[in-house]
């Protein structure tokens, strides 16, 4: 690190946890983020703020004025730019060190399984099931621990599954993909602004956590946040010993899930 470097990054590098060693192991890192929304916004923000040295930002959407209300990523000026463009200008303003990548697309097949196994960690910040499931399963298949988040009306959820770890569930184990609500319903429902900044910013520190090599991962647990009430509750997520996507026989047939 420069002298510059040990400035900016200076707050992380007085911590015990994190120091100069941290902060490298952060630079070192790659970091893909689905989705450049809500929850995507202020990950990101932070994730290039913090110094992570490359950042993959996926969504196949243009920024709308309804978007403006809480995905701070963008601007007015940038509404009817591809999100990720929008993104990327807002995210190299705030730290040139960083290289960010602009995935304009909604990821899924190979090119989300490359971009997958491309990172260190992966933050499903995507509001559609169809999506959830596919990254879930992408990042069973690499090995890449995955940090979900969502948030609907006032309800938010945070979950990290580490697939490196025998004991870690996955997102399939939590919500098996038989269960899917109705996908227009995520679209249409409305949000409270900062709830999205309260999810996608725990997203953002348990990555930066678990590149960092710092701190104890949420990984096991399913975190819920009412915003009306500030209540926040945690229950244990087992492993699935069945699961369709991690369970023993998929990972010995090397084809988890359809
Ligand atoms: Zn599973």
């Amino acid at each position: 690190m420069n002298d510059q470097e040990l400035l900016r990054y200076s707050r992380h590098i007085l911590l015990d946890e994190i120091g100069i060693e941290g902060q490298d192991r952060l630079r070192a890192s790659t970091m893909l983020i689905v989705g450049a929304g809500g929850l995507g916004s202020p990950a990101a923000l932070y994730l290039a703020a913090a110094g992570v040295g490359r950042l993959l930002l996926a969504d196949g959407d243009t920024v709308d004025l309804t978007n403006l209300q809480r995905q701070i990523l963008h601007t007015p000026a940038r509404v009817g730019w591809p999100k990720v463009e929008s993104g990327r200008a807002a995210l190299q303003e705030l730290n040139p060190a960083v290289e960010v990548v602009a995935l304009n697309a909604r990821l899924s097949g190979e090119a989300l399984q490359a971009a997958v196994a491309e990172a260190t960690v992966v933050l499903d910040c995507c509001d559609n099931f169809e999506t959830r499931h596919a990254v879930n399963r992408a990042c069973v298949r690499a090995g890449i621990p995955l940090v979900s988040g969502a948030a609907i009306r006032f309800d938010g959820q945070l979950a990290v599954f580490d697939p490196r770890q025998p004991d870690s569930p996955c997102y399939h184990c939590l919500f098996p993909d038989t269960e899917v609500p109705d996908p227009v319903q995520c679209a249409t429902m409305g949000v409270f602004a900062p709830l999205t900044g309260m999810i996608g910013t725990l997203q953002a520190a348990e990555a930066l956590k678990i590149a960092g090599g710092f701190g104890r991962p949420f990984v096991g647990s399913l975190l819920l946040l009412d915003a009306r009430s500030l209540e926040i509750s945690r229950m244990t997520v087992p492993r699935d010993p069945h699961c369709a996507v991690c369970g023993p026989q998929q990972a010995r047939s090397g084809e988890p899930g359809a």
